[in-house]
């Protein structure tokens, strides 16, 4: 019997359970821990709550967490409860899945200011993210500002713009639901330091903002290139681009009639913010792009701002004892293998990229550098105690462990609690989850 202790239960950690069965059918026991009472990660935490259907996946991942030798085992947090060291000693393997939650930093002048957050934290408090729930932002601006010119950017300046209606059928947080009913945004920058053809959102994403019920955007044409140019592009960006196209496009009277204007603010890479306390202005730069890369051109300009959120990407927490890569934000591993018998996988392993689906070859993969070793005894004697060993040790530490039938009970309570035309209304509390969970 093989033992495999995953930690993370967001994708990553699915797919990876899913590949270990799929490879070793009834000789493989594994424990899936979370540090939360709630399993699915970034599915959870991350998918924006208007995205339902790509939620809709969680119901691949629960007929694996239903199976017989999968376990999740909630509310156990490596490095609080159980070190990695410890882990070890009880599985054959351990894989770390767990995700890059923090947010990577600016690193300009004026960041600390009030009302800036990074998108990790501004997301999370949308999405009911417990340690993110209280970050109660200040939305009662008219000028709110997104870095970055990817598919996070997106997501946030949609959920900026949208309305009470447009939420139905939503699992937004009802802190987040009241505070942005009373928003008054006036105008929504998304600012890229590079140009159109540099973007990384995606055509399905990008094309939703043309629909939105108050709010239009608007792309400045000199910022466009020949459309020539756009055929060297691949097919995905392409498409995009000619969405900003059509955004350019868009007449005056139809801006009129929508009161919020998302503005792409293109060719301006930030350089640092100002206020009394909290943020009103960003200093921009102008950039041109050079073999690719955004270069200064020395040409300054001020943009108004209330709220920033920055949205260019995350990074991986450290584990105690496991070579960390400071710079990429992850863990310093090759191709899953981090030191014997600890791997990693998903965002923790290759950084934030790729959607969710990437994460299932990912998972593969390191199931099979596991198989790898296994054979080549690089991993010595197989067959640790695994679970039994863990539920002496979580026993004998008093840990309140919550399962995967607890995790059910959860669910339950919060699709009872959930507004109308809403599948859920979430608990933001730890003790509100292990209560509902009891
Ligand atoms: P991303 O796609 O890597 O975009 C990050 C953006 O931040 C880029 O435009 C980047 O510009 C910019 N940036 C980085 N450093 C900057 C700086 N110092 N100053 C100004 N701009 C800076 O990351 P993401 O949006 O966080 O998304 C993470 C992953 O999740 C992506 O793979 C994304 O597709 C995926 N995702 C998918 C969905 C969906 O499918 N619906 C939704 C959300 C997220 P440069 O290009 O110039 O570096």
């Amino acid at each position: 019997m093989r033992h495999i202790a995953i930690i993370g239960s967001g994708p990553a950690g699915y797919y990876s359970a899913e590949a270990a069965q799929k490879q070793w059918g009834d000789d493989v026991r594994i424990d899936m821990f979370d540090m939360l009472p709630v399993p699915y990660g970034l599915i959870r935490f991350g998918v924006a709550p208007d995205h339902q259907s790509i939620k809709g996946v969680t119901r691949r991942y629960e007929k694996v967490a239903l199976s017989e030798n999968v376990r999740f085992v909630g509310n156990v947090a490596v490095g609080r409860d159980v070190s990695i060291g410890e882990l070890r000693q009880l599985y054959d393997a351990v894989i770390l899945a767990t995700g890059a939650p923090h947010d990577r930093k600016l690193g300009i002048p004026g960041e600390e200011l009030g009302n800036i957050f990074g998108s990790a934290e501004f997301v999370g408090w949308y999405n009911g993210y417990p340690p993110s729930a209280n970050l109660d932002p200040d939305l009662s601006g008219r000028h709110a500002v997104v870095i970055g010119m990817g598919n996070v950017a997106l997501d946030v300046a949609r959920i900026l713009a949208k309305t009470e209606a447009e939420f139905e059928g939503s699992d937004i947080v009802s802190h987040a639901l009241e505070a942005l009913k009373a928003a008054k945004f006036q105008t929504i920058t998304i600012l890229g330091r590079r140009g159109p053809h540099q973007i990384m959102m995606t055509p399905k994403e990008l094309g939703e903002l043309a629909n939105l019920e108050r709010a239009s955007p608007r792309v400045d044409r000199d910022d466009l290139p020949d459309e020539g140019e756009d055929l060297l592009l691949e097919p995905g960006l392409r498409k995009s681009v000619t969405h900003l196209r059509s955004f350019a496009a868009i007449p005056e009277s139809v801006h009129a009639d929508k009161p919020i204007e998302i503005h792409f603010d293109m060719f301006a890479s930030p350089k640092s913010f100002s206020g009394d306390g909290k943020v009103q202005h960003i200093e921009v730069e102008r950039t041109e792009v050079a073999q690719g890369r955004a270069v200064g051109t020395g040409d300054t300009y001020r943009i108004p701002a209330d709220l920033v959120v920055s949205c260019i990407g995350y990074r991986s927490s450290p584990v105690p004892d496991v070579p960390f890569d400071d710079r990429a934000g992850r863990f310093a591993n090759d191709e899953g293998r981090i030191l014997p018998g600890i791997y990693c996988v998903g965002w923790a392993r290759r950084g934030p990229s790729g959607t969710i689906g990437t994460n299932r070859p990912d998972g593969y993969s390191v199931v099979e550098k596991i198989s790898e070793d296994i054979a080549s005894g690089a991993l010595g004697r197989i067959g640790k105690r695994g679970r039994e060993g863990f539920d002496e040790l979580a026993q004998a530490r008093n840990l309140d462990v919550v399962t995967f039938q607890d995790w059910k009970k959860i669910e339950e309570a919060e699709e009872a609690a959930a507004r109308a035309g809403s599948p859920r209304e979430k608990f933001v509390d730890i003790e509100a989850m292990i209560r509902a969970a009891n």
